[in-house]
C-alpha cells in the first residue's frame, strides 16, 4: 500500500505515468508497505499467464528474495526508478523516505532491490545515474543502500507512519525504532534467477 499523501500522475509520454507527494513527507516515513492486498503469485503462476498478462507482470511487478512475484493493487506499483531515489527498502516489505521528499515531488525507489528478469537502461537523470539499471545490482550497491537506510532507521520513531496498521509485522517498526533490530542488508532481498 502507497502512502496516503501521493498520487498518480502522468511524467511524460516516454516514461508513462509516476508517483507524486501531495502534501511533505518527511524523511523516516514508510512511504510503501507490503499488504495484505497486494497480489503474490509463485514463479509457476507467472510462467503460465497468457503473453498479455505476463506483460503486465513485467512492467509492473517486482520479485521478492523467494521467487514470488508481487503485483501491487494501487497506484504504487507506478513508482519509478532513480539512482538517486528518495526512498529505499526497509526489509523486503516496506519502503521509507532516505529524504525529505516535497509537496509535488515524485517518489522514486531503487529498482536494483527488485530483481529485474532484464536490466533496463537508466535516464533519471540522478547525479551519479548508472545509466542501465541490472537485476544483480543490489550485489554491486547495496553496502551503499544499506548505509542510507541504516541512517534512516532511527528516524522512523519521530515521524507519523499512517502505514503502520497495514504492516505485516508492524513490531519490527517499533524494535527498529527503539534500535533494538537492524535493517536487513539490501544484498538478502537478491533472488538468484
Ligand atoms: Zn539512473
Amino acid at each position: 500500500m502507497i502512502h496516503p499523501h501521493t498520487e498518480l500522475r502522468l511524467v511524460d509520454e516516454r516514461i508513462g505515468h509516476g508517483v507524486f507527494a501531495t502534501r511533505f513527507i518527511p524523511r523516516g516515513t514508510l512511504t510503501w508497505v507490503l499488504c495484505q492486498l497486494d497480489q503474490i503469485y509463485t514463479p509457476e503462476q507467472v510462467e503460465t499467464l497468457p503473453a498479455p498478462y505476463r506483460r503486465i507482470m513485467d512492467t509492473y511487478a517486482y520479485i521478492n528474495a523467494d521467487g514470488t512475484w508481487v503485483l501491487c493493487w494501487d497506484w504504487g506499483r507506478y513508482m519509478n526508478h532513480s539512482c538517486a531515489p528518495n526512498t529505499l527498502g526497509l526489509g523486503a516489505y516496506a519502503d521509507v523516505a532516505v529524504r525529505d521528499i516535497q509537496p509535488g515531488e515524485q517518489i522514486t525507489c531503487e529498482y536494483g532491490m527488485l530483481n529485474l528478469t532484464e536490466g533496463m537502461p537508466c535516464h533519471c537523470g540522478a547525479p551519479g545515474c548508472r545509466g542501465r539499471v541490472e537485476g544483480d545490482d543490489v550485489l554491486r550497491c547495496g553496502e551503499a543502500w544499506d548505509a542510507v537506510v541504516a541512517q534512516t532507521a532511527p528516524l522512523v520513531a519521530l515521524v507519523a507512519q499512517p502505514l503502520r496498521g497495514f504492516m505485516q509485522d508492524p513490531v519490527f517498526l517499533d524494535e527498529l525504532a527503539a534500535g533494538r533490530a537492524a535493517p536487513p542488508k539490501a544484498r538478502s532481498y537478491f533472488h538468484a534467477s
